[in-house]
C-alpha cells in the first residue's frame, strides 16, 4: 500500500504496459500518464503491412482506451520539459505535474528530416518507401514494392541509418521481403538489390550476421558497408551516400527503402535527463536496473533509454518486470534486486512463410527462450514466421494489459 504518485512520460508499449501493471501491483498508488496519442500504434506489425499480410490501418492502430486501466490517469498531452531537480515535468496544455517518481518511456524520434531532399509525404509514392513513417505508409510501401517487382527490372535499394535504432533488423526484413516478391514475379535476375549500412556489420550479434551474409549471397542481395544516406533526388532517382574514407557515392534507384536516423525526442535530448557520454540524448540509466543515474526517483523504459542494445517490444517486455519490481522496492526503501540482461528478440523474416527466431542479450551471443530443438535461431522456419505473424500480437496484447507473458 502506497499513496506515492507516479508519472509515467509516454504511454507507447512501455508506458501503457507499465502504467497498468503498477495499477495492478501498487495499491494506493496514484498513477498518471501523459500522452498526446489518441491512439496506439503496433509497431511490430509494420513489417507485416509490407509484406502484405496485412492491409489495412486498423490492422495496427486501436485506441488508447482499450488498453488503459480505467483508474489510470491519462492525461492526452505532451510533455515540454522535465524538471527532474524539482520533481516536475512541463505539458504542453495541462500545466505542471508534480510527482515521486517518474518514469519516461517517450520512445523515439523519427529523423526523416535529415535527409536532404526527402519530403516524408512523398512516402508512398514514386518508389519511395518506408515502413518507419506510419500505418498509412507501411500499406502504400507495399504497393511500391510490388509495382516494383512486376516491373520489367531495376535497382532496388535499402538504407540503414548509423546508430541505435528501433527494430535494427526491420532494413535487413524490408529488404528480404522486397527481393521476395521480385523472386516471385518470375524475372529476379532482372533487378539488382543493394543494402546500404552507415554501420560495418549487418546485425550486431556476429552468428546472426554470418549467417545472413550465406542466405544473402546465395539471394544475390549486396551488402555496402559504411555507406550513410544523406541526400535524395526523387525526380532523377537518385540518393547520395557519405562513405568511409569521407568521401560520397551516388547510387540510382528505381525503389529505395528509408530507415531515417533516429534519437530521443528532443524533450528527453534537451534536458538534465540526457546522458551525455555514451548515449548521447538518451535518458542516461544503469543498464541492469533501469534507473536513472543521477536522478533515483526516475526510471527509463523502452527506445528512450540509453543501453547498449534494446529497441525492441520484446526487450520493453523483459524490461517491465524489471522496472516494477525496483520502483516496490524503491517506494519501500529495500534493495531493487531486478536487472535486466538486455534480452532483445528480432523474429528475422526471410520471406512471406519463413523467419528466424534471434533472441541475444548484453552478452551479444544468441540466447533462446524455447528450447533450440524447436526454434533453431539459425535455420530457416516456418515456425518462426508464424511466431511472428500469429503469436508475438496476442502476446504483446497481454503485455500492455499489465501482464508479463511468457
Ligand atoms: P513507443 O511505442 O514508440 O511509444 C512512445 C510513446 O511516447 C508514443 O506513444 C508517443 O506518442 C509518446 N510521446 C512522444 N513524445 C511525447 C511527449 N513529448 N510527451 C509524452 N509522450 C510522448 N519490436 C519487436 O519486439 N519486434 C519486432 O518485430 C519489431 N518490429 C518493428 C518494426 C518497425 C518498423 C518498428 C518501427 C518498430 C518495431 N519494433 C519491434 C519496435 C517496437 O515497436 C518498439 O521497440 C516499441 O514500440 C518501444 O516502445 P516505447 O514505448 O519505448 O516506444
Amino acid at each position: 500500500e502506497t499513496n506515492a504518485r507516479i508519472v509515467i512520460a509516454g504511454g507507447g508499449a512501455a508506458g501503457m504496459a507499465i502504467a497498468n501493471k503498477l495499477n495492478m501491483y501498487l495499491r494506493g498508488a496514484r498513477i498518471t500518464v501523459v500522452e498526446p496519442r489518441p491512439y496506439h500504434w503496433y509497431q511490430p506489425g509494420q513489417t507485416l503491412l509490407l509484406a502484405g499480410v496485412y492491409d489495412s490501418r486498423d490492422d495496427v492502430v486501436s485506441t488508447n482506451k482499450e488498453y488503459m486501466d480505467a483508474d489510470v490517469r491519462w492525461i492526452n498531452d505532451s510533455v515540454t520539459e522535465f524538471d527532474p531537480d524539482n520533481n516536475q515535468l512541463h505539458t504542453a496544455q495541462t500545466g505542471k505535474l508534480d510527482y515521486d517518481y517518474l518514469i519516461v518511456a517517450t520512445g523515439l524520434e523519427l529523423r526523416f528530416d535529415l535527409i536532404e531532399g526527402l519530403d516524408p509525404d512523398q512516402i508512398g509514392q514514386d518508389g519511395i518507401a518506408s515502413i518507419y513513417h506510419s500505418p498509412e505508409a507501411g500499406i502504400a510501401s507495399h504497393k511500391q514494392a510490388m509495382k516494383f517487382a512486376q516491373s520489367n527490372g531495376g535497382q532496388g535499394v535499402f538504407t540503414r541509418p548509423k546508430g541505435a535504432m528501433k527494430c535494427a533488423g526491420a532494413p535487413l526484413k524490408a529488404t528480404n521481403l522486397v527481393e521476395y516478391f521480385a523472386h516471385q514475379a518470375g524475372q529476379r535476375d532482372r533487378f539488382q538489390f543493394d543494402y546500404m549500412t552507415a554501420e560495418d556489420f549487418l546485425f550486431s550479434v556476429k552468428v546472426f550476421d554470418k549467417r545472413l551474409q550465406e542466405i544473402w549471397q546465395e539471394r544475390e542481395i549486396q551488402p555496402h558497408y559504411e555507406h550513410d544516406l544523406q541526400a535524395i533526388d526523387s525526380q532523377t532517382q537518385e540518393a547520395w551516400f557519405s562513405t568511409r574514407d569521407g568521401g560520397q557515392i551516388k547510387a540510382e534507384w528505381d525503389f529505395i527503402h528509408i530507415s531515417p536516423p533516429m534519437s530521443a525526442i528532443p524533450v528527453v535530448r534537451d534536458s538534465a535527463l540526457a546522458d551525455t557520454a555514451d548515449f548521447k540524448g538518451y535518458v542516461e540509466v544503469d543498464k541492469y536496473s533501469l534507473q536513472h543515474k543521477r536522478y533515483a526517483n526516475v526510471f527509463g523504459l523502452g527506445d528512450t533509454v540509453g543501453t547498449p542494445v534494446g529497441k525492441t517490444a520484446a526487450s520493453v517486455k523483459a524490461q517491465l518486470p524489471v522496472v516494477a519490481t525496483n520502483l516496490t522496492a524503491l517506494i519501500r526503501e529495500e534493495e531493487m534486486p531486478a536487472r535486466w540482461d538486455g534480452y532483445t528478440s528480432c523474429p528475422m523474416i526471410l520471406d512471406v512463410g519463413h523467419a528466424m527466431l534471434w533472441e541475444f542479450d548484453y552478452s551479444l551471443q544468441p540466447v533462446t527462450a524455447l528450447p533450440f530443438e524447436v526454434v533453431d535461431p539459425l535455420a530457416k522456419s516456418k515456425l518462426s514466421w508464424v511466431m511472428e505473424k500469429s503469436l508475438l500480437r496476442p502476446v504483446y496484447d497481454i503485455m500492455l494489459e499489465g501482464y508479463t507473458p511468457i
